[in-house]
């Protein structure tokens, strides 16, 4: 890294630890004051209406309260991860949180619920559940820590946690400082299990029953994984002396640009979509395979293709957007058999369990067996 990128590096963490800490203030102010403000201004008639059959005002309260133990944890994830990541000490230094950045806080809680309470099991059920069972049955009576598993894009992380727990030496990639700080904390900073309350759904007014649905709230972590870890440190086989569970920090494309890195099985979630260039994805997927000395080398895919570049917001580039029965093509013309291929996995991401009605993903399940060379 060059001074330039090392500032960009900075300004990207400064500009998340920030949005963790002004979630309280903005949350206050979107979710509840703007409607409060609205309320003072209806009618007499109205208010009255709405205070005898709602408790309109009583539920914007109960929501500051839901918000203010949001903050909490944001605030704490923020402060754990400042240090771990040596942010400047002066918060002077530090850039301020864009809008996006502020989008990225509040769907942090909705990830944390995904990823690390006992209800989100549903949704991980759906998607990491097929990729661990596939990978599982790959690898059959095999010494299961002998088998490194890559899961870039990894998000809080849940995915490649499942993968060490049950026995494989795992490693997480993501990009982004919210997905890196937040999943620092629960990795690593967590020690009881249902430590802290999250409200993850509590800034979104539609698709509710009642308004307990909005203060739906989950429990996490549903299990801690530093003591998960404690436990498999005394057991590391890899012949590489790489840890059971790791964790890298980049754009997946740079950072296993490296030739050293071999991985014997690839499991993305949610993550090929990512890409302004899936070719590049594929590329790097095929060259960290084609470098394990394991007789079969497999890329396991499980998620929908919601091209993240599409959009063309933040003056982003454009990006190659492929139909999935083109990019399977893509894929095969990488020297990779696929052995399984199926489509319509129903699946949620991070929404409300409570909510009448919510996005569900058509997923592609594949097993991409990179053929021999
Ligand atoms: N696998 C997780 C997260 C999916 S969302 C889950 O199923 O919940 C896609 C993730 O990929 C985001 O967390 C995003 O930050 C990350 N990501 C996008 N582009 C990336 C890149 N080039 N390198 C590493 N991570 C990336």
């Amino acid at each position: 890294m060059d001074d330039s990128d090392r500032q960009a590096d900075q300004n990207a963490l400064t500009a998340t630890l920030n949005s963790f800490y002004l979630y309280r203030r903005a949350a206050h102010h979107n979710v509840t004051g703007r409607r409060r403000e609205l309320y003072a201004r209806m009618s007499e008639r109205h208010r009255a209406v709405l205070a005898q059959t709602t408790g309109f005002l009583h539920n914007l309260e109960q929501i500051d309260v839901a918000i203010d133990q949001n903050s909490g944890l944001l605030e704490l994830v923020a402060q754990i991860g400042a240090n771990e990541f040596e942010a400047p000490q002066d918060r002077s230094e530090w850039a301020s949180a864009s809008t996006v950045d502020m989008d990225k806080a509040q769907g942090t809680l909705k990830q944390i619920y995904r990823d690390w309470s006992a209800e989100g099991e549903r949704e991980r059920a759906t998607c990491y559940g097929p990729l661990l069972a596939e990978i599982d049955r790959l690898v059959g009576d095999g010494d299961r820590r002998q088998v490194r598993v890559l899961v870039p894009g990894c998000g809080l992380g849940r995915l490649p946690f499942e993968l060490a727990a049950n026995g494989y030496t795992a490693q997480g990639n993501e990009f982004s400082y919210h997905m890196l700080v937040a999943s620092y904390f629960f990795l690593n900073h967590t020690t009881l299990a249902g430590q802290f309350r999250v409200y993850p759904f509590v800034g979104s007014f539609s698709h509710l029953r009642t308004h307990d649905d909005q203060l739906a709230a989950f429990a996490v972590p549903d299990v801690v994984p530093a003591a998960v870890f404690a436990g498999l440190a005394a057991d590391d086989a890899d012949p590489a002396g790489l840890p059971r569970f790791s964790m890298t920090a980049g754009a997946f494309v740079d950072v296993y640009s490296d030739p050293a890195m071999a991985w014997d099985v690839v499991a993305t979630a949610f993550f090929i979509d990512t890409a302004p260039n899936v070719l590049e994805y594929i590329e790097t997927i095929r060259a960290v395979l084609a470098r394990s000395s394991a007789s079969k080398r497999y890329w396991v895919n499980c998620g929908p293709l919601l091209w993240h570049f599409e959009s063309g917001h933040d003056d982003q580039p454009a990006g190659i957007e492929l139909p999935m029965a083109d990019l399977v093509k893509v894929i095969e013309s990488y020297g990779f058999v696929f052995d399984k291929l199926e489509h319509g996995i129903q699946a949620a991401y991070a929404t409300n369990p409570r909510a009448q009605g919510s996005w569900v993903y058509n997923n592609t399940l594949w097993v991409a067996r990179l053929a021999d060379k």
